[in-house]
């Protein structure tokens, strides 16, 4: 199957309807191509009803520029005039406003996928007062297994480059505190990313997120979360068999 294609049923299946992780236009979702290029979805698109024409290629390097140089106020235009191509018949697609988050990640992270959506779980904990400590520590073994040992949790800026400079910020951050690249990322007051090497892992990350995060309001609502000894969740994040673990809950093999 191309990458097109691949990417083209994640977004589908991100957006089905009964899995509540995006309404109308909410959402995208990226694949890097080749070391210079990612495909991304076109501005306006519907997750759940992707069409062909709903996918755009992006080079890496001109969007992780933007995320460094480029004000607010000239955002859109430097958007159109250095992302969006032409297509033969002179019509352009405009990638979506979220592509910068999506350049950064798959630039920094190695990240193959990367799904962005608005889960109802998520967003409930994320728009809440106590969304620093909802999403601190791991509460259960398949969460460590298939999100890894702890969340990005990136504070709220609007969408567009002041969110992906944020997001920039916060990765170097965890990188230095937990020592690897994170695997789910709440950004306050608006979603998820999910990073992963295929289709399935991204899709893997965000129904496992979703899970948790309902899980995580229950425990909040009784009384708070107990969160796993950080010992065990090393070692879970660390065994050979939670290896394979994860490639069975993930890939489903
Ligand atoms: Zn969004």
């Amino acid at each position: 199957m191309s990458m097109h294609d691949r990417l083209a049923q994640l977004c589908r299946e991100l957006g089905d309807p009964r899995r509540e992780l995006a309404v109308l236009g909410e959402g995208n979702a990226s694949a890097r191509l080749d070391d210079a290029t990612l495909l991304v979805t076109t501005s306006g698109s519907e997750l759940g009803r992707l069409g062909d024409e709903d996918l755009v290629a992006v080079e890496l390097e001109p969007a992780v520029a933007l995320v460094r140089d480029v004000e607010p106020e000239d955002f859109e235009r430097a958007m159109l005039d250095r992302l969006a191509r032409p297509r033969p018949d002179g019509a352009r697609r405009i990638p979506s406003i979220e592509t910068l988050l999506h350049a950064l990640v798959l630039d920094r992270t190695g990240a193959a996928f990367v799904g962005h959506t608005h889960p109802t779980s998520v967003l409930g904990l994320a728009c809440s007062v106590r969304l620093e400590d909802a999403f601190a520590g791991a509460i259960f073994p398949d969460e460590v297994v298939v999100c890894g040992s702890a969340y990005l949790v990136v504070p709220y800026a609007p969408p567009g480059p002041a969110l992906a400079r944020a997001l920039d910020v916060a990765l170097d951050r965890h990188v230095e505190e937990i020592g690897t690249w994170p695997r789910a990322i709440v950004l306050a007051n608006h979603g998820l990313l999910a990073l992963g090497s295929t289709p399935a892992e991204v899709l893997a990350v965000t129904t496992m997120t979703d899970k948790s995060a309902k899980v995580r309001a229950v425990a909040l609502a009784v009384g708070g979360l107990r969160p796993l000894p950080a010992a065990e969740v090393r070692a879970l994040d660390g065994r050979a068999d939670e290896h394979y673990r994860r490639r069975r809950l993930v890939e489903g093999t």
